[in-house]
């Protein structure tokens, strides 16, 4: 254990601040954290700071999108031993993927009106910092879970190595897992989700849960309150490490084993259902900028992309949107 405080940055790329509100309470509500560490670094908190030439230890949140992210992380990435990502934006890229779904130039009319001069220099995808360079801890959920932040930072502090459980959502969900009739088993709207019996498996009921193919940490939250899991703690251990699986078929893959099902040909079948109820995006929330997941064999989350980027009406549906919510745009 060193016998002083470890110099500490916080960088933050595109992000919602989500996860650096999530940082500060995890130093507000554990104080011990402040005899630890001395934040050089954080624009969230610091008014008036630059990059140290060195630094023990850094923390990234958000998702690479501008040219500025890209820089500004390998020069981290240069300057600091120890470097660990929070947020799925860290990790997988997060919701902020979600932009890839777009060309950069549809995104910016359909917010600013057209393009605008004096904005960042967008990169023509997102990336997750983890993509681009080493890390040595990332700590997912959307936001993370202060407890995670809490126990790596302390590890780092104490020179401890933090070993990581390959288990899924699933294995925390209280929630039984019933017979499945596969013959009958019929995809249903996630709106429809407050009608779910609330002691069964909901994904074994018809409404789509990712919890077979999510990394656990987050205590199966949201299904212990009656809602799927969306994928926010980023795909599990079997999909992050094997290069042939994947989320959609390692997910019916499994739905189908619950079933009794054991041939390829049930399998396409349960697949095609769950396509069509919930289009192959829907499977890809939070994971659609991650490298990892986009470098699969016949990746059906580039498929998600290209289908949505050949689709015109999707980038009209999405300038529609954001004038019922917005108004016309003001600039471009
Ligand atoms: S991981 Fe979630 S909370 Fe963190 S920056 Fe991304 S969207 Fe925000
Ligand atoms: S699929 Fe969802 S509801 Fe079913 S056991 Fe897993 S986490 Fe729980
Ligand atoms: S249940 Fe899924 S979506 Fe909900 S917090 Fe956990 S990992 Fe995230």
């Amino acid at each position: 254990m060193p016998n002083r405080r470890l110099s500490l940055a916080v960088l933050t790329l595109t992000a919602c601040g989500g996860c650096d509100v999530q940082i500060l309470r995890a130093f507000t509500l554990h104080e011990e954290l402040q005899k630890m560490y001395d934040i050089v670094y954080w624009s969230f908190v610091l008014e008036k700071t630059e990059l140290p030439s060195k630094v023990d230890v850094t923390i990234v949140n958000g998702a690479v999108k501008t040219e500025k992210d890209l820089a500004l992380l390998k020069k981290v990435r240069n300057i600091t031993k120890k470097l660990f990502v929070v947020g799925t934006c860290g990790g997988f890229g997060g919701i902020s993927g979600q932009a890839d779904y777009w060309p950069v130039n549809a995104t910016l009319k359909a917010v600013y009106g057209g393009e605008l001069k004096e904005a960042p220099k967008l990169l023509p995808r997102v990336y997750a910092p983890a993509d681009i360079v080493d890390v040595d801890y990332i700590a997912t959920n959307c936001p993370p879970k202060i407890d995670t932040i809490v126990a790596i930072l302390k590890a780092i502090y104490e020179g401890k190595e933090l070993k990581s459980k390959p288990t899924t959502v699933c294995s925390q969900c209280p929630r039984k897992i019933p017979e499945i009739k596969l013959d009958t088993y019929k995809p249903k709207r996630l709106d429809l989700v407050h009608q779910a019996n609330p002691e069964d498996c909901l994904l074994v009921q018809g409404y789509l849960c990712l919890g077979l193919v999510t990394y656990s940490g987050c205590g199966a939250l949201c299904p212990s309150f009656g809602l799927p899991c969306f994928g926010c703690g980023g795909p599990s251990w079997l999909v992050a490490v094997r290069r042939d699986f994947d989320i959609l078929p390692t997910l019916v893959r499994r739905l189908a084993v619950l079933g009794g099902a054991d041939t390829a040909e049930d399998e396409d079948k349960l697949m095609s259902k769950l396509v069509e109820a919930y289009k192959i995006r829907r499977l890809y929330v939070f994971t659609i900028g991650s490298s990892l997941v986009r470098g699969k064999p016949r990746a059906h989350a580039v498929k998600a992309i290209v289908g949505t980027r050949k689709d015109p009406r999707l980038a009209e549906a999405l300038i529609s949107e954001r004038k019922s919510v917005l108004g016309e745009p003001k600039r471009g």
